[in-house]
């Protein structure tokens, strides 16, 4: 008998079974129908033996000193801050836009000062900010917002900016300065032998079975188990009996090439004149040294694995009917970023999964109490051994 099934080996469901298995001593058998563990933050050595991110690039970043202690007990980091350039008017500059970013595409050499009374003169003030587009325009004007954000979200998205909610371009900001990178998190680095090596590690337990390539419906009325994570999307848990959960997909096209160097930045994105949004060249982000170099294109689409939520009013007033759903299901409990609908980065999932297992065992906790209360047996309750101490991180929409 398992205490827990957890469905899905990513983040969400590997740091719960983690958690569950170190710190409370329960049996756990986590399972994805993938072939392999790490969800979309996994990484593998590819045929050239280059480490790729086979579902896109995974930059780590986190203002949350609990989450980045909690993952150091699995890996050790490489410190690595994250560059990305747009290609726009042939030309490859800065994004996030900043002073560079603005005397290259106008050939100016504006001050930082200059810069700023630039963007006022050019942004059109908006009462209330409510979608992407108001977002941008409201701080840059419409014709950068145009050469940098119009096309790339329509694209990324199958949307407008004006009809997705303001927090999707939030999370790109605007400076006035030259600082180029795109996070400004107070920790920024890479697992240092990658994510797939840390989750073996958070894994390794001997309360903790694997099983791969094993959707959990095949296997649910087989296997005997008190309770249930799932972190998969939450509208295929209750057979979309409100209608489909929209879920953004992409096709990654990965490639090498039989040259050290492929692009000048670690990712570049392409708002206008490509099908695909951006290009990652893997060795930046890795730091590995090889002759040759691996790359990949992240092409959107509508159909396909669910790999973002898409945030918007329709979405939301659907999502909270399945919400309602999920309030009303016992004995299962939903976690990350395809199960709580939230366009969360890894370590809010991370944050998101500490604070369920924090319930979790608080729950538990009172469960025995009361239990030990009412029969006047002290012995009953099994002492958490390893709690983390996890305070409600900040569950911030943009951490950077
Ligand atoms: P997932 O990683 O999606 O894990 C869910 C797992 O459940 C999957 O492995 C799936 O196979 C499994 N599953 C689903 N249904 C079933 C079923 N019926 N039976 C068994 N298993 C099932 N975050 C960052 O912080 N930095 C980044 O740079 C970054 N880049 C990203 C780039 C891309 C292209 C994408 C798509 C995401 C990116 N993210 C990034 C976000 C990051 O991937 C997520 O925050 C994180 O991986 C979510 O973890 P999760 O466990 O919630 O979900
Ligand atoms: N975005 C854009 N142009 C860019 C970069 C981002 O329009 O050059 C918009 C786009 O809508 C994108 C969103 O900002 O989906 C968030 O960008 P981010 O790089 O955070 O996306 P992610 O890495 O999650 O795919």
């Amino acid at each position: 008998m398992f205490d827990y099934l957890i469905v899905g080996a990513g983040f969400a469901g590997s740091v719960l079974a983690e958690r569950l298995a170190a710190g409370s001593d329960k049996k756990v058998l986590i399972c994805d129908k993938r072939s392999h563990i790490g969800g979309n933050a996994y990484d593998h050595y590819n045929e050239a033996g280059i480490l790729v991110h086979k579902y896109g690039p995974h930059i780590f970043h986190t203002n949350s000193r609990e989450v980045f202690e909690y993952l150091s007990r699995f890996t050790q980091w490489r410190p690595y801050q994250h560059r990305v350039r747009a290609s726009v008017d042939g030309q490859i500059v800065p994004i996030p836009i900043n002073l560079d970013t603005i005397n290259s595409l106008y050939g100016l050499s504006l001050t930082s000062f200059e810069v700023e009374d630039f963007f006022k003169k050019v942004a059109e003030p908006c009462a209330q900010i409510r979608t992407s587009e108001d977002v941008v325009v409201s701080k840059v004007g419409r014709e950068l917002y145009e050469k940098f954000f119009r096309n790339y979200t329509r694209k990324q998205w199958g949307l407008d900016p004006s009809e997705l909610d303001a927090s999707v371009t939030s999370r790109v900001p605007t400076r006035t300065n030259r600082d180029d990178r795109y996070f400004t998190d107070t920790y920024q680095s890479m697992p240092l032998h990658g994510y797939t090596r840390m989750f073996e590690r958070m894994l390794d337990h001997p309360n903790i079975k694997v099983l791969l390539n094993c959707d959990y419906r095949d296997v649910e009325k087989d296997i005997p188990f008190r309770e249930m994570i799932y972190t998969g999307p939450v509208d295929t848990y209750f057979d979309f009996c409100y209608g489909k959960l929209p879920y953004r997909s992409l096709e990654f096209k990965h490639e090498t090439h039989d040259q050290s160097a492929f692009q000048s930045a670690p990712v570049v994105n392409y708002p206008n004149e490509q099908s695909y949004t951006r290009v990652t060249e893997f060795k930046y982000l890795t730091g590995q040294e090889h002759p040759r170099t691996s790359i990949v294109y992240e092409f959107p689409k509508a159909e396909g694995d669910p790999y973002y939520p898409v945030p918007r009013k329709e979405n939301s007033a659907i999502y909270a009917k399945y919400k309602a759903l999920v309030d009303g299901t016992r004995g299962v409990t939903f976690v990350g970023r395809l199960a709580t609908y939230k366009y969360y980065n890894m370590d809010q999932i991370v944050a998101q999964a500490l604070t369920t297992y924090g319930k979790i065992a608080g729950m538990k906790r009172l469960e025995a109490t009361l239990h030990n209360n009412g029969n006047g047996n002290g012995n009953g309750h099994k002492p958490e051994s390893d709690p983390v101490a996890f305070s409600g991180l900040a569950m911030t929409a943009a951490t950077h």
